[in-house]
């Protein structure tokens, strides 16, 4: 039976097209027509300048460096949140201050961050940024983390890596902060393979990470440079894809949102398995459909990845805290017990736009196995699985299902 994968690239009819045309004129490098307007194309969609980049974590990291941020300094972030959100500050040999989240966003808390600003500015050791971060698709509780960075001039880089498609009182994520960040990694809800998109409502800082991202060579013939630049210029080959990707995205949060919704409700009168909750303030692109599970399921959370895995379907954890991480245990945080509670039980299922309702239905049927089988027993692990599998049909839509059936009666 075929793997399902957790989230998986989901091409539209156009990607194509562009790339050829980057082949044809031989645009293949990191200048040409696919990239100005893809650039033109994202800022008609989110009202902002952009500039397109190598990946989200290069775009993270021009950010922090236009934000200012260098040696010695102390940059806020959610300790609940991808590794590659904090990394950049450690490029920057600065040092990350871990926050906690709020239980009804699982973003960034706008009181605890209120306090441990205060905290921080009466022992005059403010951060030099905050970064927020839209998890799993969710836009975090904007206007009082915007209020509560304001008061003390603090400016705040949004993580949307994972948010392109969400809103925010109905406007788009990752327009939020000083800067703006959003992914277009393999993983993400569209994507150029790999790529990053850096906003800003400053159209001079994004044309400051434009310079910086291509060596900073000052104008002229000549190569001169005045200050360290870096190469993070995306290619005009993958801006082909991400144009293509970009024409799709509504479909693909659509897509996705009924992706959550049918999990929801499959799971409704199962106990001990909860969806994470979406915040009033917006609507989420659901990148990830992602559930805590708690003692009455009937497995633990690790029971059920274990579970899912030997049936075939790829889940993960949520991300684990990063307060927790080898990485960075030794830095400072406020709270974190809400991450660490999200880390221990959150288990993420399979989200991907184009996972077919069989395949949906496949991932259902799991779950509610491992929930109905008694907790003491643990021999559900490693079941028989052939007697007891769902039937699926092939979908004669889907060209990897109709290759196998070729190659079998071939
Ligand atoms: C994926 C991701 C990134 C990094 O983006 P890349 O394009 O993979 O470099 C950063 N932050 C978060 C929250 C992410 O999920």
């Amino acid at each position: 039976m075929k793997r399902i994968p957790l989230s998986a690239p989901h091409m539209g009819d156009s990607e194509a097209k562009f790339v050829q045309e980057a082949f044809a004129s031989n645009w293949l490098s990191s200048v040409g027509p696919n990239l100005r307007a893809l650039e033109q194309e994202f800022t008609a969609r989110i009202g902002l300048p952009v500039v397109a980049l190598s990946s989200g974590t290069a775009a993270i990291h021009l950010g922090l460096h236009l934000l200012g941020v260098g040696p010695g300094d102390e940059v806020f972030c959610p300790t609940l949140t991808f590794v590659a959100s904090a990394n950049p500050i450690l490029y920057l040999g600065a040092r990350p201050v871990f926050i906690d989240s709020e239980p009804k966003s699982w973003n960034l808390d706008p009181v605890l961050l209120l306090e441990a600003l205060e905290e921080r500015a009466r022992r005059r050791r403010l951060p030099k940024a905050v970064i927020v971060v839209d998890l799993f698709g969710q836009s975090a509780s904007m206007d009082p983390i915007l209020e509560a960075c304001g008061r003390f001039g603090i400016p705040i880089l949004e993580d949307a890596a994972e948010a392109l498609g969400a809103t925010y009182k109905g406007l788009p994520a990752g327009c939020f902060g000083k800067v703006g960040v959003f992914s277009l990694n393999g993983n993400k809800i569209i994507t150029a393979s790999g790529g990053g998109i850096l906003v800003s409502q400053e159209r001079d800082l994004v044309e400051r990470a434009r310079f910086l991202s291509t060596q900073a060579r000052d104008p002229g013939v000549g190569y001169q440079h005045s200050k360290v630049g870096f190469n993070y210029a995306m290619s005009n080959v993958l801006a082909g894809i991400a144009r293509g990707q970009l024409q799709v995205l509504d479909l693909r949060v659509q897509q996705r949102r009924n992706i959550a919704a049918r999990y929801r409700a499959a799971f409704f009168d199962l106990d001990g398995i909860e969806p994470m909750p979406e915040a009033p303030w917006g609507q989420s692109n659901k990148w990830l459909s992602c559930f805590l599970i708690s003692p009455e399921f009937g497995c633990s959370r690790d029971e059920l990845l274990a579970h899912l895995d030997q049936a075939g379907i790829e889940s993960r954890p949520a991300w684990r805290a990063l307060h927790l991480q080898p990485l960075y245990a030794s830095a400072e945080r406020y709270g974190g017990s809400v991450a660490e509670d999200i880390s221990a039980r959150g288990i993420c299922l399979p989200s991907s736009s184009n996972l077919s309702p069989e395949d949906q239905e496949r991932v259902i049927t799991a779950v509610r196995a491992a929930a109905t089988r008694p907790a003491a027993s643990k021999d559900f692990l490693y079941p028989t699985r052939q007697s007891e599998s769902p039937r699926i049909s092939l979908d004669p839509g889907d060209p990897v299902d109709a290759k196998i059936q070729n190659a079998v009666v071939g």
